[in-house]
């Protein structure tokens, strides 16, 4: 169909054909009224295995992610879950040595004791993933920005890497959303996404997502969706159609004020490294460039006064708010080795103590601008 912003807002939202209401009514139904006995039935039967609602907001993020197919979850964990029993319950594969926390959990504490082998690796580089490949690896779990450190992996070196050896490149695009990058089109075989953060933008609603283009691995999925049934209610899918719609306009003003933070943090004398993919000393510049429409709305800031300086940081911000999760309009500020990934102390998921993650939101800049340097200045 059209263009992004439009598809965003009209895939899935035909005006009511009885009434003409111009926004869908929200099907708030468990069940459907049969004219027949049928034991398999096109159409609606049941409200875990699809309600209308529910096609509707499948229809738009699928059209988004340029997918064939899509299916939403009850949260990014659920569809992160799903997409892993795709692969034989006893497969080998490769995850971020920085992946997402609940992600590196997934895998360590749910399917690894069943029989689940993993590597974790840097995916940013191709001889590791290389060395780290076993006979029977089936899938290659990838982020990119990756969380909280913002680096770039590149996604169609990775899915040239997979497919030459037969495996399943999934990328998880919560960070950047389907409006900044589009990783089937880049070769990808899954995308994977928590509604929760920017799809969904205002930290009221919970949700994942797996887009798809190959028809035998979809209908797995969708099987998965029904008979495990961690499905969205009907109203949580009305919330996140809601905020697809302003989701490009939205993205732009997160880029615009991430790269006006960045470049305020830049130059701040008690800063000693600013991670964000936007700036030209950023590692992967290239490859962000390369993959990404813009660089997302998500900075990272190390200190010069370590964990302590960095403390007392995050304890100052008044417009931002002290918080975990990310991507919502509002800013939020968080010290990532105390807080998101405190579980990972000691291990290779570690995060440097001077750390600090912001999500930076759409308030007017020149307030979010005052209220870092004044928490800078004051700790
Ligand atoms: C939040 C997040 C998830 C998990 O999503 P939930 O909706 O919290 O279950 C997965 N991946 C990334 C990158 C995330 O930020």
């Amino acid at each position: 169909m059209s263009g992004f912003e439009t598809r965003a807002i009209h895939v899935g939202q035909e005006p009511d054909k009885e009434t003409g209401a111009v926004i869908p009514p929200i099907f708030l139904t468990t069940t459907f009224k049969q004219d027949e006995v049928a034991e398999m039935r096109a159409g609606y039967d049941y409200g875990r295995a699809g309600t209308p609602t529910r096609t509707d907001l499948e229809s738009v993020i699928a059209s988004l992610e340029n997918a064939e197919y899509g299916y939403s979850f009850s949260s990014g964990q659920a569809a992160e879950d799903a997409v892993l029993r795709l692969v034989d319950h006893d497969a080998h594969i490769l995850i971020p040595h920085d992946a997402y926390g609940g992600t590196f959990r997934l895998v360590d504490k749910i399917h690894a004791p069943r029989g689940m082998k993993y590597t974790s690796v840097s995916l940013q580089d191709p001889d590791a993933v290389k060395a780290a490949w076993q006979p029977n690896t089936k899938l290659i779990w990838l982020e990119t920005p990756t969380n909280p450190t913002l680096s770039i992996v590149d996604i169609e070196q990775l899915a040239a890497l997979a497919h030459q050896r037969s495996a399943l490149l999934v990328v998880d695009n919560t960070f950047a959303t389907p409006y900044l990058q589009r990783p089937l089109d880049l070769g990808a075989d899954i995308v994977v996404h928590s509604l929760t953060k920017y799809i969904g933008g205002h930290s009221d609603a919970t949700g994942g997502f797996v887009a798809l283009n190959d028809g035998e691995l979809a209908e797995r999925t969708y099987f998965q969706q029904k008979a495990v049934g961690a499905v969205l209610a009907p109203f949580d899918c009305y919330l996140l159609q809601r905020s697809v719609k302003t989701l490009g306009v939205r993205m732009e003003r997160h880029c615009d004020n991430a790269e006006a933070v960045a470049a305020l943090l830049v130059g701040h004398p008690k800063i000693s490294k600013v991670l964000y993919p936007g700036l030209a000393s950023h590692a992967n510049h290239d490859v962000a460039t390369k993959q990404m429409s813009r660089y997302g709305g998500m900075v990272s800031l190390l200190l010069k006064g370590g964990e302590e300086e960095a403390l007392n940081v995050v304890k100052q911000t008044k417009v931002f708010t002290l918080a975990e999760s990310l991507g919502a309009v509002e800013s939020l500020i968080e010290h990532p080795h105390r807080m998101t990934h405190s579980s990972a102390a000691n291990s290779p998921l570690e995060v440097d103590k001077s750390l600090i993650r912001l999500s930076v939101g759409i308030e007017t800049i020149d307030d979010l601008l005052a209220d870092l340097t004044q928490a800078l200045d004051g700790s």
